[in-house]
């Protein structure tokens, strides 16, 4: 049987067979630029584990590692003025890449609510 993550684009990112720009790593966790920018700033922070969503039941310390390097994202990017984490669940949430991500975006001033 196929792994799940064989085709999933980030776990192919994740593997190197699909380009894109790093911004930081670790063991659990990597984060990278967005393909399609909706900020000046917008880097995905992904756990290297497949793990379809927040709906699928993360470990805590992925969890904790995922918003841990998103800070780190946000601090090396020079977004002092703030930004704004998002993690997109499900269709109601406008999620399009079942591999649990989280959204840092910053750079200019983000509305509220959101769309
Ligand atoms: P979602 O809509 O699931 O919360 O976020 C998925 C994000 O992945 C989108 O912002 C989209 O632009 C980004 N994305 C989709 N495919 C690729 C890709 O191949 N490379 C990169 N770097 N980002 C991607
Ligand atoms: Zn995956």
């Amino acid at each position: 049987m196929a792994d799940r993550s064989e085709n999933c684009i980030f776990c192919r990112i994740i593997r190197g067979e699909i380009p894109a720009t790093m911004v930081a790593t670790n063991d659990h966790v990597v984060a990278f630029r967005d393909l399609d920018p909706k900020a000046p700033v917008h880097v995905l922070v992904v756990p290297r584990e497949h793990i379809a969503s927040l709906d699928d039941s993360p470990d805590r310390a992925v969890l904790g590692a995922v918003l841990a390097l998103a800070t780190e994202v946000a601090q090396m990017e020079g977004l002092a003025d703030g930004y704004r984490v998002v993690i997109n669940t499900g269709p109601d949430g406008g999620q399009t890449v079942d591999h649990l991500h989280a959204h840092v975006l910053g750079g200019r001033h983000m509305a509220w609510p959101p769309g």
